[in-house]
């Protein structure tokens, strides 16, 4: 059996009950999530570009942060305040394979601080090839007389305004040929009924990743999404989804369980890749085998 068959086999529903305050920690969860960190392999297919990864710390980010260093990357990633302990041990990852890791800590919320996060990641990294817009907020809510404007605000701040205030301050700096990619959801094209505010700020992203990429395709700039289905990340033990819902997180898929952050990662590395260079606009689904995209 290899590495990555031994590893998501071992981690199936259900799981143990695992409340934590958002945005929690992925080295409190059980069982601890696979970013990749023992066994994915780089192809040097990466090699000399320089990416900035929000939510680079945790989950997803951190899968992608870790395989674009394995691919000769270096990376910039930011994360919130009270995530430090994940982001050290990413920094530390990214810096064993040799690679610049710069450490950029901040609440995206505010446009202020995701202009001066773009100039401070291009100032350290020395440019920027890649803009990897991953970081989200997840708080599930059953009924929209529930749903407060602060809340709907913040999920749309970090998901939705986030994503534009960043890519625009990257756009001074992003030269052909340069990648973005968006992180969606399945929640796009198959919201549930308890994401009312999370689901529509993916959607927004998709469109965003689709009418982005008209605007700067004659700059040679490819854009696309990548739209995870359940993967197994703090996002959703800490708010993301009630705890009965954590428990059996991933076994209505074909694939009977969550994907690990790792399985993902490949996606962000052929996607940012010059190999996969006339592929832009496009929402990229991977979600165990619902076919939802
Ligand atoms: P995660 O919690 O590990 O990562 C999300 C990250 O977002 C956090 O680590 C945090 O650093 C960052 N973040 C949140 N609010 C922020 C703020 N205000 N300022 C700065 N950073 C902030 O969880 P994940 O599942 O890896 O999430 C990554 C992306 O994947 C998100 O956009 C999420 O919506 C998306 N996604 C996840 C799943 C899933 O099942 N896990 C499914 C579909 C989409
Ligand atoms: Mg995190």
């Amino acid at each position: 059996m290899s590495d990555i068959q031994h590893r998501t086999n071992a981690k199936q529903p259900p799981f143990p009950e695992q409340r934590q305050t958002p945005p929690g920690l992925a080295s409190e969860m059980q069982p601890l999530p696979d970013h990749g960190e023992k066994t994915y392999k780089g192809h040097g297919r990466l090699a000399g570009k320089k990416a900035l990864i929000t939510g680079g710390d945790s989950g997803i980010g951190r899968a992608v942060a870790i395989a674009y260093a394995r691919e000769g990357a270096d990376v910039a990633i930011n994360y919130l305040p009270e995530e430090e302990k994940d982001a050290h041990e990413v920094i530390a990852l990214i810096k064993a394979e040799g690679q610049i890791a710069v450490a950029l800590p901040g609440d995206v919320r505010d446009e202020q601080f995701c202009q001066n996060l773009v100039e401070d990641a291009v100032n350290k990294l020395g440019g920027l090839d890649i803009l990897i817009n991953n970081a989200g907020r997840q708080q599930y809510c059953e009924s929209i007389e529930d749903l407060s404007t602060e809340d709907f605000d913040a999920t749309f701040k970090t998901n939705v305004y986030a994503p534009f205030w960043i890519t625009k301050a990257a756009l001074r700096h992003l030269k052909a040929p340069a990648a973005i990619i968006n992180t969606s959801s399945v929640q796009a094209a198959k919201p549930s009924a308890l994401l009312l505010d999370y689901a529509q700020t993916k959607a927004c992203l998709a469109v965003f990743t689709k009418a982005l990429a008209k605007q700067l395709g004659p700059k040679g700039i490819r854009v696309n999404a990548v739209a995870p289905g359940p993967y197994w990340t703090v996002l959703q033990s800490s708010g993301g989804q009630p705890q009965e819902k954590v428990k059996q997180f991933g076994k209505d898929t074909p694939l009977g369980r969550p994907g690990q952050p790792v399985e993902i990662a490949p996606l962000y590395v052929t996607l940012a890749s010059d190999e996969c260079s006339y592929a832009s606009g496009q929402v990229w689904c991977s979600d165990g085998g619902d076919g939802v995209l």
